[in-house]
């Protein structure tokens, strides 16, 4: 079962001993058969293939922006930043780019997308998704009520892999040099990770279950992984889930997507 936005069930409020108000005697020891019983329930759950209980959006709503610069500090960080990524040889993937790829949009947002590399099209024009997967992110941006400039879009690498393959772990990790300060200084109030890649590195894959539309957080800045819209290009059918995912993260921003 997959997470798709409804409020959290808990112990608590499905089990009928505290609707009837019958924990008054022994709490403890019905605490902890109530605690015993959910893990039960996880447990089979997740034989089962299941993601377990519905994570809660994360409770910060809306999160205070992360960013404690002035906005033109900000900028002029990410600037140097964006200049030290075309000279950078970290890794390997400098040997093949053409351009490197440090972001497009603005720092001026509360919502920040993280994709996975830069493709040819990004390689060659210096902006993180540009390609059909780009249009496709465009569109589902501009379903959720921002301008196609009105958030920040950057990748885990900076550089194009070659065959357009996923990062290297050793690879990611040479970049989160650039992806750390990146979000530290944009400071949004959400962030969007864009298929698996995004959301491993932004340590917010469950350890077991699915991962998609599960919470997770990164250094406090709530995080929604959704699939990848090169994924999403394939197949289509998955369209409804990653805009569930997306309407969710309007919730925590306290916006609403314009009437379509
Ligand atoms: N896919 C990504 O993950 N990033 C891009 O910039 C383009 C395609």
């Amino acid at each position: 079962m997959e997470s798709e936005g409804s409020e959290p069930t808990t112990a608590k409020s499905t089990n009928p001993a505290y609707t009837r108000g019958e924990v008054a005697g022994d709490a403890e020891n019905d605490l902890a058969s109530i605690i015993a019983s959910a893990q039960e329930l996880l447990a089979w759950e997740q034989t089962l293939g299941g993601a377990g209980f519905p994570t809660p959006a994360p409770s910060r709503t809306p999160a205070p922006a992360g960013r404690t610069a002035s906005l033109d500090d900000v900028r002029a960080r990410l600037q140097i930043l964006t200049e030290e990524a075309a000279a950078c040889t970290r890794c390997e993937l400098h040997r093949g780019r053409t351009n490197s790829v440090f972001a497009r949009g603005t720092a001026d947002t509360d919502l920040v997308f993280v994709g996975e590399g830069p493709g040819y099209h990004e390689d060659q024009q210096g902006l993180p998704f540009v390609g059909r997967a780009g249009q496709l992110l465009d569109r589902m941006i501009a379903a959720m009520g921002y301008d196609r400039d009105g958030v920040y879009i950057c990748n885990v690498v900076k550089c194009r892999p070659p065959e357009n393959r996923t990062p290297l772990p050793t690879e990611a990790q040479a970049c989160a040099h650039f992806l750390v300060p990146q979000l530290e200084l944009v400071g949004p109030k959400a962030i969007v990770a864009l298929g698996r890649c995004a959301a491993e590195n932004l340590q917010v894959v469950p350890p077991a279950g699915p991962w998609r539309g599960v919470w997770g957080e990164w250094r406090g800045i709530p995080v929604m992984p959704t699939y990848h819209p090169a994924f999403l290009l394939r197949s289509p059918q998955f369209k409804k889930p990653v805009w569930e995912d997306l309407q969710a993260v309007l919730k925590v921003l306290n916006r609403e997507a314009p009437k379509r």
